[in-house]
């Protein structure tokens, strides 16, 4: 297929058309116009960073260590770019991948304000025929949804939110322009992971800050820190050695694993331990605690009350910290938050907690939010009520393959996938990052996956084939992979919005792949062995 001069064109024809200019599309967008293919990238918001562009509210930041997450594609990036902060903020994550775009001139590439509306596999040519909000039309022979799993912000159905007078916002979707906090009775809806990030800054600037709690989640430190200049010197010098770990570590951190059990310890042992988790940095506490916490619940709970006695002590108001507890809900078995002084937030006079068990939402009104107590009057409501996970953005895409048929028909049930990043019956289709992908530090794996998604490519080219898809056998044998590995770890509830259960309606199956990143290397290495056998490699020509 003909590369076009001015890929930007509205009118593309491409080789590879990538949708979603967050870490991964960046990073696919890169690898394949590397490997030689004509590219061009359309993403609905104005500028690049997905995750990053669109989460700007105040306290956005990682919980992944900055360099971890950053790309290691290239040395003299990774050299370049000084990081300010172990968990660095949302401005200067935003300002990295601006960085990055322009250092390797993506931008020619990338048309913004460009939302995909349709996407029609065409069967006798093979090429996606793909609608953009605009009305443009792309055609591409390989089309790569990088449209990410926390795209899609999910406001709750309280009824009369449109009648509400007040200023709304939700923190997945938050304006550029500043919001003046300050003088104001604010609510905060959700105590998730963005969530407890807001918090703490609400409260030092609105006149009254009330929380609205439909569950506690297990918070623990982020132990955030500048980076000094004698680490960024080790950063830089032990550019190898991270990388050899990061490309290889089951969760994509640094962090070393533990080589205890919980019950090898003495109490007092245990207790010393846990409180060097609780001021060690973000993921370590589930990455390098004991090493049945995720597998035996005895375990699990001891850790968690470790945690409840610190909110505990944290908490003046003893009501207010038993509600602060999580009840019935084991540490991991949701995403956990990491947080900066949020559990000192609610000593503050101004700051109020509603426990949405006890008295939950009826309405919205022009004032405020009504419960069982009655109206609380606001002038603002920040909505940090999560997102459509997993499968949100593709659902929503307009996705059709092989006789016509719907991506959401052919997910009706949850996601099917191979790999995470294919399903059979839409060829050339390909969706690094999105469901059925690990947990951990995301940039890790759904690097490998464009990794292995360009190497399809590049493979399909030297044999002269043009259409890749995957067998279903290798689709039902992977997602029942998926399901049944879900089930077996004990720790895990359906509770969490990994099964999608945030969502009313939604069907509740497993949306990332417990298995993790060694079952997606063992995978990937017995394909590289026997030539690729779960995909179909043919050519337009040999079917016509
Ligand atoms: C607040 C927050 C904090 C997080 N912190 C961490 C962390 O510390 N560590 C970690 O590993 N992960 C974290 N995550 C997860 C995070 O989503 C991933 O790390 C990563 O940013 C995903 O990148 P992505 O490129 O796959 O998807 P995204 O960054 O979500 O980018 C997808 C892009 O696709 C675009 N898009 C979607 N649909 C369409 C369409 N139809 N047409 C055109 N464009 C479309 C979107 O506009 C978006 O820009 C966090 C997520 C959130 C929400």
């Amino acid at each position: 297929m003909a590369a076009r001069e001015n890929a930007v064109d509205a009118v593309a024809d491409v080789d590879v058309l990538v949708v979603g200019a967050g870490i991964t599309g960046i990073y696919q967008l890169y690898r394949a116009r590397e490997a030689g293919f004509s590219v061009q990238l359309v993403e609905a918001g104005a500028g690049v960073g997905g995750t990053w562009y669109w989460n700007r509210y105040p306290g956005a930041r990682f919980d992944s260590e900055s360099y971890t997450y950053g790309y290691l594609f290239s040395r003299e990036l990774f050299q370049e770019w000084e990081w300010q902060e172990h968990f660095a903020q949302q401005p200067e994550i935003e300002r990295y991948l601006n960085y990055v775009v322009d250092r390797f001139d993506l931008r020619r590439h990338i048309r913004f304000d460009a939302r995909v509306t349709s996407a029609r596999f065409d069967e006798h040519s093979a090429v996606w025929s793909v609608t953009t909000g605009d009305g443009a039309i792309a055609r591409a022979r390989f089309l790569v949804a990088t449209t990410g799993v926390l795209s899609v912000p999910y406001f709750p159905d309280v009824p009369g939110r449109d009648d509400f007078a007040g200023e709304q916002y939700h923190t997945g979707l938050w304006p550029a322009t500043p919001v003046d906090f300050a003088g104001k009775h604010v609510a905060v809806v959700g105590t998730g992971s963005s969530g407890v990030q807001i918090i703490p800054i609400v409260a030092t600037e609105a006149a009254s800050l009330t929380v609205y709690q439909r569950s506690a989640n297990w918070c623990t430190p982020l132990n955030n820190a500048p980076i000094t200049s004698d680490e960024q010197a080790r950063l830089r010098a032990e550019f190898d050695d991270i990388c050899a770990t990061l490309n290889s570590s089951p969760h994509g951190f640094l962090h070393r694993a533990h080589d205890r059990a919980t019950f090898d310890d003495t109490e007092e042992e245990r207790l010393a331990f846990f409180e060097k988790m609780w001021n060690s940095p973000g993921f370590s506490k589930l990455t390098s605690n004991y090493t049945d916490l995720l597998l035996d619940p005895a375990a699990n709970a001891q850790w968690c009350e470790f945690v409840a006695e610190k909110i505990r002590t944290i908490v003046d108001d003893p009501a207010t910290a038993e509600k602060l507890v999580p009840k019935g809900q084991r540490f991991g078995e949701k995403r956990p938050p990491f947080v900066t002084g949020y559990y000192e937030t609610y000593n503050r006079p101004n700051v109020a907690l509603v426990d949405l068990h006890d008295t939950p939402i009826l309405r919205m009104t022009a004032d405020g939010i009504e419960t069982a107590d009655g109206v609380r009057e606001l002038d603002m409501v920040v909505w940090a009520t999560g997102f459509d996970f997993g499968t949100g953005a593709l659902a929503r895409m307009g996705i059709r393959g092989r006789d016509g048929v719907a991506l959401t028909d052919h997910w009706a049930d949850g996601p099917r996938t191979f790999l995470g990043i294919q399903t059979a019956g839409f060829p050339n289709l390909f969706f690094p990052g999105g469901p059925h992908a690990a947990a951990g530090n995301n940039p890790r794996y759904n690097g490998d996956q464009v990794d292995f998604v360009t190497e399809l490519l590049v493979h399909a080219r030297e044999r002269g084939c043009d259409t890749i898809e995957v067998d279903a056998a290798a689709e039902k044998q992977w997602t029942d992979m998926v399901d049944r590995a879900a089930k077996r770890a004990p720790s895990f509830g359906e509770s969490s919005y990994y099964f999608g259960s945030n969502i009313p309606g939604k069907p509740r199956k497993y949306l990332l792949n417990s298995a993790g990143r060694p079952k997606l290397f063992a995978e990937i290495a017995e394909l590289r062995a026997n030539g690729y056998a779960s995909f179909d490699f043919t050519t337009t020509k040999m079917r016509h």
